[in-house]
């Protein structure tokens, strides 16, 4: 079986219509390349219709359906299913599936330096390979780690693989090109390039917290409006507005980590005192509870406050009415985001704003590589 890569970068955009119709124009080539995604996305990721449901419900005529159904049936991108019955005269009709299992996406999770984190998902998202490797604390990553943790995960892929993702600490360009990565020792560093050679297909790297907002949009919480904040070696905040990532000029919206505090004290990597960093972090949080574990509860609560703090203005600013808390799970847990909740509806709350939802995030420390998995099905199927 060929799975074909229609949306590489610099193919054509294709129209993010949800169900509907899409409009259509330019080249043949191009209606092509829409009449496949419109026909993917009815079906994605586990809706079922028949050809002539599927005509009615994007619009295309049935013999323009029934060519795209059979050449995405040949490539095994989707399968046939039960008959359906009809309820009055004529046959029965064949109902066609998104094929989840026709392809695989490693993803790979850099946002813990002492543990690198892998996974291998479907064509839906779904985990169904994982693999950790433990490493000695280190102020750099060898890029070497990464690399062998993706031979692991690509021995590991039982169908064809159509990209390679890696959701990272730092700044990422668009190309995927990690400007700066602090926490991994990195300038510069074109894991693009070097994860390429691995295999023929896509690589998409991007920001942790970006991946995990998109994760949470798309496979988890559902909203199409939120700020997540990713408590992990440090602290960044991933924003999405109309299910889209913003990233900012710089590619660096939502890095707050490093924004002092009015009340912090301690001396930051940075070289500023009281970032939020400083506050909020896991290893500082770590430290704190270990040195005092019957306070753990206060400790967690305080963070939640200190992040209702910064995230207060934000909020009020880009009227986002869901804030979603991921990262470590034994510290992004529900009595910080009770503290984040109290300390948010105190500081924005009035008769003229909508009220904020803080939850943990739902899909917990998976949510940075399986949205990173998402970019790819977005970049190359356009199903997302
Ligand atoms: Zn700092």
């Amino acid at each position: 079986m060929t799975l074909k890569f229609p949306n590489r970068p610099g193919s054509p955009n294709i129209h993010r219509a949800g169900k509907s119709r899409l409009l259509m124009s330019a080249s043949p080539a191009d209606i092509r390349l829409q009449n496949r995604t419109v026909i993917m996305r009815a079906l994605y990721p586990d809706d079922s219709y028949s050809r002539s449901e599927l005509a009615k419900l994007t619009g295309m005529s049935k013999v323009s359906t029934s060519d795209v159904v059979s050449e995405l049936l040949k490539e095994g991108l989707l399968s046939e299913g039960a008959y359906r019955t009809p309820h009055g005269p004529g046959k029965p009709s064949q109902l066609i599936h998104f094929n989840a299992a026709s392809g695989a996406i490693v993803s790979m999770d850099l946002s813990n330096v002492a543990r690198l984190r892998g996974v291998v998902v479907d064509l839906a998202g779904k985990v169904m390979h994982r693999v950790e490797i433990e490493l000695p604390h280190d102020e750099k990553l060898d890029a070497s780690e990464v690399i062998k943790l993706c031979r692991s995960l690509l021995k590991m892929c039982d169908a064809c693989v159509i990209g390679i993702a890696v959701a990272t600490p730092g700044t990422v360009n668009a190309e995927g090109l990690i400007l700066e990565a602090p926490k991994l020792g990195w300038v510069n560093m074109n894991l693009v390039k070097q994860l390429g050679v691995l295999a023929d297909c896509p690589v998409v790297v991007t920001n942790d917290a970006d991946a995990a907002v998109f994760a949470e949009g798309h496979f988890g919480a559902g909203f199409s409006d939120m700020i997540l904040v990713q408590i992990a070696h440090g602290v960044g905040a991933g924003l999405l507005i109309d299910n889209d990532v913003v990233r900012g000029k710089g590619f660096m919206a939502g890095e707050i980590g490093h924004v002092v505090m009015s009340d912090g004290t301690c001396p930051c990597v940075c070289g500023k005192i009281g970032c939020l960093e400083t506050m909020v972090s896991a290893p500082v949080l770590d430290e704190a509870i270990t040195n005092n574990p019957d306070g753990r509860d206060q400790i967690l609560a305080q963070a939640g406050h200190e992040l209702g703090r910064a995230l207060a203005m934000p909020v009020a600013l880009t009227n986002i009415t869901h804030v979603v808390i991921a990262g470590v799970p034994r510290l992004a847990n529900q009595t910080m985001v009770d503290a984040a909740q109290s300390t948010i509806d105190v500081l924005t709350r009035s008769r003229f704003m909508q009220a904020v939802h803080v939850q943990v995030s739902t899909l917990g420390e998976d949510a940075a590589m399986r949205g990173a998995a998402g970019l790819v099905l977005r970049n190359v199927l356009a199903v997302l």
